[in-house]
């Protein structure tokens, strides 16, 4: 019996050989490598314990037993993997939303305060009209009860003339 290995030669090219070393025919019936599941160790195909710690190779059962394991596992985190992105895509839309939010109140808010600064204008030149108004009709009655007095005096002294002439 002899086993064809394909080597690669220095160009790349696969370089098929007879093999016919006894060792490496052993090594090749060996059957694939294994690595143990104590220690990680790799171990040759036909070992039935690890070289390093003497732990037995695992049987065909357990090994299987373990992808189911494993399987199971990878199944388990990707779904717990998948449930964490759809938390983390909703935090992110939750913030945009409070983003925006905020960019409205912010709008909101300057108009409220430029409302607030129109009212005072408003005010503020209304205020100052009725003062000039209500100063310049303290003016008037001013004059206006200077004339009065003036026509009273008039008019007492009209009145004493009257009284002058009739005696
Ligand atoms: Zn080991």
């Amino acid at each position: 019996m002899s086993f064809d290995f394909g080597a690669i030669n220095a160009d790349g090219s696969v370089q098929a050989e007879t093999v016919e070393d006894a060792d490496l025919k052993a090594l090749a019936e060996a059957g694939a490598d294994w690595s143990c599941a104590a220690c990680g160790s790799g171990n040759r195909g036909d070992a039935s314990a690890c070289t390093q710690c003497g732990a037995e190779k695992a049987s065909a059962e357990n090994l299987n037993r373990a992808h189911d394991c494993w399987s199971n596992k990878q199944a388990e985190t990707e779904r717990e993997r998948n449930a964490a992105e759809e938390e983390k895509e909703k935090e992110i839309s939750k913030s945009q939303m409070i983003q925006k939010e905020l960019v409205t109140a912010r709008i909101v808010s300057r108009q409220h305060a430029d409302g607030e600064s129109a009212l005072q204008f408003i005010y503020d030149a209304y205020q100052e009209q009725a003062e000039k108004k209500v100063s310049a009709l303290e003016s008037r009655l001013k004059e206006m009860d200077q004339q009065l007095k003036e026509s009273q005096r008039i008019a007492t002294r009209a009145q004493d003339g009257l009284r002058l002439e009739a005696i």
